[in-house]
């Protein structure tokens, strides 16, 4: 669409792909840059990057996302990004139950990283409890049928601290920022019709007001459909839960330097957080997701309380992951339990595209299917590459706009995705079971 570097450009969304993009078109030279952000304070609390941490591995099954991850963790460990890059190591195994999908995923994994030229010679083979405690004295479970392997090129971000970096050296570099439920909430995208078609002139935020702008791009996570319904079930709103265990400083001194520990059919845990005291824990599952029956569209819920608990089932399953590994703390209260949204994709790949029939003044920039944040550094490049492509197209195939299709799989969805295990579920059908319990 060519517009030029002084057009007023609006982003919809202060987490990880809007800031990255806000950095970046801002490095490439665009001088009328504004974010709107729901939430009253970056990190936003809707953002699923708002945590302590996401793991930074480099090794996918698939090599297109690993040489965009190596060029992703090169990234991390410039002067912007690093102090929020922690290269532990990444201990990836399944334990003796695992199902067979978890067990051919994970040594997929491991062929990638050992064929990978930059990467092999920090990669080694790990076979049960000997293997990983020489590795790491502090695992200390039984760790039963654990085998795997280990690669000390990963690590792991610390993502609510990167999001604070990135904001403040896009508000250095002249961005504007509209924040909260009164100035930052974007109702919709508003369009006018042309002699060549239907054309975004800006938007229009919840509390009516109108703001203009070139070009509008929509970096909303995991409500992105309410904001570009014309993606259909492309885009599913998904979820996982995050849990804690709080520790005192002395556990959190003896537990330095632990790897980020994954059993693929059980979840993982990071290093604790120093300034904390919080052990993070993910489980492994198929994720929550949230249909609204009248639209067939899966969108997060609205209110921050609605995604504050974690879901029995996940319970269980972090509790067996610390009892096979830090048995200590299998016990534990569980704190600061949340489920965290994302946007999900049937083949795991973003779309990073023009939305059709907008005359090139809309881009969705989503679909980062829950393995995003590592790319923080490198996101918004992406778009500066789009608005220069010829003829604005999307150079890379995987990445295009994907037309929305008529039926959805809403049972498992995304469930045939190798590295997802799990059926998913409604969060309606988990609150059920929630309160019932209650
Ligand atoms: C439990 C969990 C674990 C994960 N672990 C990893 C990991 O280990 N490694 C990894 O690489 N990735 C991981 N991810 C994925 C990573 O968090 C995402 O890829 C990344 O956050 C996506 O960025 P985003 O900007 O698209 O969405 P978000 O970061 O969610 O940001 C979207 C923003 O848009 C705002 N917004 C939405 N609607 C509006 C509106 N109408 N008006 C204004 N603002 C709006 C929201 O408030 C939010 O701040 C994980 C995700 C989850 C859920």
């Amino acid at each position: 669409m060519g517009i030029s570097k002084s057009d007023p450009v609006i982003i919809v969304g202060g987490g990880a792909f809007g800031l990255s993009t806000a950095l970046h078109l801002s490095l490439r030279g665009y001088t009328n840059i504004t974010v709107f952000e729901q939430d009253g304070q970056i990190p936003s609390r809707y953002s699923a990057a708002n945590d302590l941490n996401k793991i930074m591995r480099v090794e996918y099954e698939d090599p297109f996302y690993t040489d965009l991850a190596v060029e992703a963790i090169n990234a991390w460990k410039t002067p912007l990004f690093a102090p929020h890059f922690h290269q532990t190591g990444f201990l990836h195994c399944v334990s003796e139950k695992a199902p067979e999908k978890a067990v051919a995923t994970l040594k997929r994994f491991q062929a990638a990283a050992e064929r990978h030229s930059q990467m092999a010679k920090y990669v080694s083979s790990i076979q049960g409890q000997e293997d990983i405690r020489q590795l790491c004295w502090q695992l200390d479970g039984s760790l039963p049928g654990w085998n795997g392997y280990f690669n000390r090129y990963d690590g792991y971000v610390h993502s609510a601290n990167a999001l604070t970096a990135v904001y403040r050296a896009t508000q250095g570099r002249g961005v504007r920022f509209f924040l909260g439920e009164g100035a930052g909430a974007v109702d919709k995208v508003v369009y006018e019709n042309t002699p060549r078609g239907r054309k975004s002139n800006g938007i229009r935020t919840k509390a009516g007001r109108f703001h203009p702008a070139s070009l509008v791009i929509v970096a909303a996570g995991a409500a992105a459909t309410r904001l570009v319904p014309e993606i259909g079930t492309q885009v599913v709103a998904k979820s996982w839960s995050v849990a804690h265990v709080q520790l005192t400083d002395e556990e959190t001194s003896a537990l330095r330097g632990i790897p980020v520990t994954y059993a693929r059919d059980l979840g993982f845990f990071f290093e604790p957080d120093p300034k904390t005291n919080l052990l993070k824990l993910c489980p492994m599952g198929g994720g929550y997701i949230n249909t609204d029956p009248s639209t067939g569209l899966s969108c997060p819920p609205q209110s921050l309380a609605e995604r504050g608990f974690l879901p029995h089932e996940d319970e269980i399953r972090l509790r067996q992951l610390l009892r096979q590994s830090l048995p200590a703390l299998s016990d534990r209260a569980l704190v600061k339990k949340s489920l965290c949204w994302f946007a999900d994709t049937s083949d795991s790949d973003f779309i990073v595209d023009y939305v059709p029939q907008t005359s090139s003044s809309v881009i969705l920039l989503s679909g980062d299917s829950g393995h995003g944040f590592k790319m923080f550094p490198i996101v918004g490049r992406w778009i500066g590459e789009l608005l220069e492509s010829p003829n604005d197209q999307q150079q890379i195939p995987r990445w295009s706009w994907k037309a929305p299709k008529p039926e959805t799989k809403s049972s498992n969805w995304g469930g045939d995705v190798s590295w997802r295990l799990g059926e998913t579920r409604e969060l309606a059908e988990v609150q059920r079971s929630r309160t019932s319990k209650l």
